[in-house]
């Protein structure tokens, strides 16, 4: 756990005062969180770039003479895997050679300042967290194993290797998450960094909060219907963390004192 709060957390704690009261309104009649991976929990290609995969994409598709000239400025080897217009034969080189680059940027991965107190706050409060994502699920895997952080984690719903369409914002992966937790879509929430995630959850009939983690994310997750948006995962710690139980049974979130 003590890798997880390695970076200083040196930006915005005021920023998104305007919809804490939707945060703790939300959270209020959340039963359980659906998490992002590469944002809310770490930046997968942090220490190892996403440009070294994608260089490598590159240059398969050019030894197969695949002609897709749009592709070659992306940075972003997902993006690549979710192109139309590629050979099957073709996709799964190219999803092999991007589960290992995953794969290797988990061991680089940099966890996301307020991650380890949110994941805490949420067992502490017995909400479930399952995390959902398009990327490999044996990269997620390697890196809950690296920052041991397994038990945090209820299950996890990854990129299906053999069908990308399923990817985000395909409400897919959303779908099985809340199947395989039992409860109402509405009981659930989505916590991610693209307006990807706002578009899956909602499809699926599930609560998004944005967690804007970079300058314009905020209007761009608010602009895609984020039910509340968040500058850091310090500010869910804080509400989650200071929920009260009432008698009933039921938690409730009063809006944190964020200064
Ligand atoms: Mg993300």
């Amino acid at each position: 756990m003590a890798e997880l709060s390695a970076k200083p957390d040196r930006k915005r704690h005021t920023a998104c005062d305007c919809t804490r009261r939707n945060l703790c309104e939300i959270l209020e009649h959340t039963r359980a969180v659906l998490l992002d991976f590469d944002g809310p929990i770490c930046a997968v290609f942090g220490g190892y770039p996403s440009t070294n995969t994608a260089d490598r994409l590159r240059q398969e598709l050019k030894s197969l003479g695949v002609p897709i000239p749009g592709l070659f400025p992306t940075r972003d080897p997902l993006a690549v895997l979710g192109m139309d217009g590629i050979p099957d034969s073709v996709r799964r080189n190219l999803e092999s050679l991007v589960q290992a680059g995953e794969m290797r940027a988990a061991e680089f991965a940099v966890p996301t300042t307020g991650t380890d107190e949110f994941l805490s706050a949420c067992q502490r409060r017995g909400l479930p967290v399952v995390i959902v994502t398009n990327n490999s699920p044996g990269a997620v895997q390697r890196y809950l194993d690296r920052l041991n952080i397994q038990e945090l984690v209820k299950a996890v719903f990854a990129r299906d290797p053999g069908d990308p369409s399923r990817m985000k914002p395909d409400p897919y992966l959303v779908d099985q998450a809340v199947g395989y937790l039992g409860l109402p879509a509405g009981a659930c929430v989505l916590i991610g960094d693209s307006s990807t995630d706002v578009a899956a959850a909602h499809a699926a009939g599930v609560r998004s909060i944005g967690y804007a983690n970079k300058p314009g994310k905020r209007d761009r997750l608010q602009a895609a219907g984020a039910d509340a948006v968040v500058c850091t995962m310090g500010e869910l710690a804080a509400a989650v963390a200071g929920a009260v139980r009432h008698r009933s049974g039921s938690w409730d979130y009063p809006a944190p004192s964020l200064r």
